[in-house]
């Protein structure tokens, strides 16, 4: 954390987790609760648990493959929690749950180091705080059900949790990324209604545990399907974007980014582009056969991505092109940057077939940049391109301006 985060997001983390840890004690010593309560914590502990444990895989791919994650599926417990139990149980419940996830899913996950995550546990106890301050169990029996009232203070109980919660995360992530996108803020539109249906599925839950407990088992199936869908829209997001060849950004995906790149670069700023094209790639399909080009595609992939730094973007054009966005560079860096991309895959060794060995491989690169080549990215790719068939027409394997 030290090393890694800046320090008004640690001073932000040490104090929301001071907080929740002196209002958890505070809590324990004014109302323990009895063993009704503690029959409920006992319960949507099991919940909790058992429904990670279903959905384990799915939430840890799900984790892995997004930055900023909005939407906690686990939160449906502690929401319950939040409406049944003395607020000390509750911030307990968070905390449980919060370990069991991190033990199983979120430790091994690079994006989600574990200071992250302490804080992440901190906002979710505060927030229950929030809520069982609004609500409690009391609110929910026959009599003010039968009124409204009951069901007026569950919604407005979970519309205060989803607010507390949204502005400790929001606060949280802006100190942390310095971003001030909303959706990175506060999530999307669909992130949104996702958090919704899940406080939906926490007051039922809530509701059915005063009522029957055993109804509970009725919104175990309704999440686990959230869940699926949440991560299915995931995959298919990344797909949309990714060459499935080479794993590297698509063409659409490429100009996604490279038009947040050039919108940047509008302000004053530059950026290069680097069109990169196989030499006598045809000669290798027909040696070796389409299967074995597509192996090569991808050797010269990882080539490409490691002769570049790790805040380029690499993209594939289709067939056997390749393209790099290079932002704030210009002049010899970009040239030095184009050299060593067409000296890595000169110096690939693919073993193919067990036996045959491929070696010898050349590339020809264009080499554009804003604003010396032209005032949009369009013109500039065309800049790069025609910098591309002079190298090819001057002989290959060489980098052209
Ligand atoms: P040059 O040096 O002029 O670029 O020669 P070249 O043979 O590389 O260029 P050309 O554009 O004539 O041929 C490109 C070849 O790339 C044609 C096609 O067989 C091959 N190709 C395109 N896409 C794929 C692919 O996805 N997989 C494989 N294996 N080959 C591909
Ligand atoms: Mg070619
Ligand atoms: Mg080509």
């Amino acid at each position: 954390m030290w090393s890694v985060a800046r320090p008004r997001w640690i001073g932000y983390a040490l104090v929301t987790e001071v907080a929740a840890a002196v209002a958890t004690g505070t809590a324990m010593v004014t109302d323990f609760g009895g063993a009704v309560q503690f029959g409920w914590f006992a319960a949507l502990v099991i919940l909790g648990v058992g429904q990670a444990e279903m959905s384990r895989r799915s939430e840890r791919l799900r984790r892995w493959m997004s930055g900023q994650t909005h939407i906690n599926v686990t939160s449906v417990w502690y929401l319950a929690g939040a409406f049944l139990l003395p607020p000390a149980w509750v911030a307990v419940l968070a905390l449980v749950l919060y370990l069991h996830l991190w033990t199983r899913v979120w430790r091994n996950v690079r994006t989600r180091p574990a200071h992250r995550f302490a804080a992440s546990t901190a906002w979710a106890m505060l927030s229950c705080f929030a809520a069982s301050a609004i609500l409690t169990v009391d609110h929910l029996n026959d009599a003010t059900l039968d009124t409204g009232h009951g069901v007026l203070a569950l919604g407005i109980a979970a519309a205060v949790f989803e607010a507390v919660n949204m502005a400790l995360v929001a606060a949280g992530i802006y100190l942390y990324t310095g971003s001030r996108q909303s959706a990175d803020l506060i999530g999307t539109w669909e992130d949104n209604a996702f958090e919704l249906a899940t406080l939906c599925l926490g007051g039922l839950a809530a509701l059915a545990l005063v009522a029957q407990p055993v109804l509970v088992v009725f919104v175990v199936a309704p999440l686990l399907l959230l869940h699926r869908y949440l991560l299915l829209k995931q995959q298919l997001q990344v797909a949309a974007v990714t060459d499935e060849k080479t794993g590297l950004l698509n063409t659409a995906g490429w100009h996604v980014l490279a038009s947040r790149e050039f919108t940047r670069a509008r302000r004053g700023g530059e950026f290069a582009v680097l069109m990169i094209d196989l030499d006598h790639f045809k000669r290798i399909n027909d040696t070796y056969g389409h299967l074995t080009g597509d192996e090569v595609l991808a050797a010269v992939a990882v080539a490409i991505e490691d002769a570049v730094r790790q805040t380029d973007t690499v993209g594939r054009f289709g067939g056997e092109e390749f393209v790099v966005l290079l932002p704030d560079t210009a002049g010899p860096h970009v040239l030095a940057i184009a050299e060593r991309v067409r000296v890595a895959v000169g110096e690939l060794r693919l073993v193919v077939g067990g036996t045959s060995e491929i070696a010898g491989l050349s590339v020809s690169v264009g080499v554009a940049g804003y604003p010396d080549s032209g005032d949009t990215l369009e013109k500039v790719l065309r800049s790069a391109d025609a910098a591309l068939y002079r190298a090819k027409d001057a002989g290959r394997n060489r980098v052209a301006v």
